[in-house]
């Protein structure tokens, strides 16, 4: 093929993708007017195809390495009615998702039912079929987990490993894509996360870092040089994503807890395996209602709800969420009383609901 042609198809098909990533950009808005203008509708609702999981993080609490897919029907009915409720974006979770056979079919349902998709992804199943056939899903936004440059004891997410995918997500995906670097507890490096975020923005992707709990699931501030890293990984982010929650981030780093009110099981749905609605990945069995009986009374009630974990929350995602609502409804209703005031804590496989409740 001529050099010339090689050229125009290479700079028809960047074309293509900034016009894909510049018409979610304007889905994204319309779902933040639509939210500051109706309180009834989640935000955002994560939902998991599969518990399993190809890796086995030490801190994560969030899979097993024997569960079956849940049916793709299954799924597809649970994307029904969060239609139905309203909900703007739906981001596909786990376990590791790409362990789903259908994925893409449950990615082009949630494009079908008019909300916006995403994918949290260790990124290991990650081929050039593989992001071409989540091209042709309709996926609009990825968030990869790297946790350290080179593989340890604790995690397998690891800039040296992923590298090779990341270079053919930066030439083949039309979607937006996120890589999200953690500090805090149990991470033995920090400034791992440095070069982590400075070699997703050279390849043009977006970076945000986030901030751990210790192995009691309680805020301790970071170090110095933790703090230097996390305000260089801020500079890095700003280049592409909104900080929206830089405030909620910036009181994790000093260790002390935000004032905020978390709308979780109202602007925020966690959607388990079993088809019920819990508050977070973290305060699981709460409220604990079967998806399809979940209605609009039950969001009204969760959105007046006061979560006692609040405070010490690091679940980014549930603050994003709870923005547009951050100026108004106080909130006045009681937690279920066995509320944890803390999430449980991570380090761990997640306890028996027993020593859950015995947490603090
Ligand atoms: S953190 Fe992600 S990749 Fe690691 S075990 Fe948990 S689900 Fe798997
Ligand atoms: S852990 Fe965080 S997101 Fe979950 S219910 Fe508590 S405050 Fe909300």
């Amino acid at each position: 093929m001529p050099a010339a042609f090689q050229a125009l198809t290479k700079r028809i098909k960047v074309k293509r993708r900034k016009w894909k990533q510049f018409c979610t950009t304007i889905r994204e808005w319309k779902m933040v007017a639509k939210a500051l203008v109706s309180r009834d509708h989640p935000i955002l609702a994560h939902i998991i195809p599969t518990r399993r999981c190809n890796l086995a993080c030490t801190y994560c609490n969030e899979y097993d390495d024997f569960s079956d897919p849940i049916p793709t029907d299954v799924i597809c009915e649970r994307l029904d009615r969060l239609a139905d409720l309203g909900t703007a974006i739906v981001t596909i979770s786990g376990g590791e998702p790409l362990m789903h056979p259908e994925l893409e079919v449950v990615i082009a349902r949630i494009r079908q039912r008019g909300m916006l998709t995403g994918l949290i992804s260790n990124g290991y199943l990650m081929s050039r079929k593989r992001i071409q056939s989540l091209n042709a899903a309709g996926l609009e936004h990825l968030q990869i987990s790297i946790d350290n440059v080179e593989p340890d004891d604790v995690s397998k997410k690891s800039l040296k490993v992923l590298d090779k995918k990341l270079g053919y997500l930066a030439e083949l995906a039309d979607f937006k894509v996120n890589i999200n670097s953690v500090l805090g507890s149990g991470v033995q490096d920090p400034y791992d996360a440095l070069l982590i975020g400075r070699r997703a923005v050279e390849l043009g992707f977006t970076c945000t870092v986030g901030i751990i709990h210790d192995g009691a699931g309680a805020l301790k501030p970071l170090a110095e040089r933790e703090k230097e890293i996390f305000y260089q990984l801020t500079d890095l982010g700003k280049k592409g994503y909104p900080q929206v929650n830089q405030y909620f981030q910036e009181n994790l780093v000093k260790g002390k807890p935000n004032g905020w009110r978390c709308r979780a099981g109202a602007r925020y749905l966690y959607i388990c395996e079993d088809g019920l609605v819990h508050y977070c990945s973290q305060q699981r069995g709460y409220p604990g209602i079967p998806l399809e009986q979940y209605g609009v009374e039950d969001i009204r009630r969760e959105y007046l709800t006061e979560k006692p974990c609040a405070p010490h929350c690091t679940i980014s995602c549930v603050h994003q969420a709870s923005m547009a609502d951050f100026w108004r409804a106080p909130q006045n209703l009681e937690a279920f009383a066995d509320l944890p005031s803390r999430p449980v804590k991570t380090g761990s496989k997640r306890p028996p609901m027993e020593d859950l409740l015995q947490l603090e």
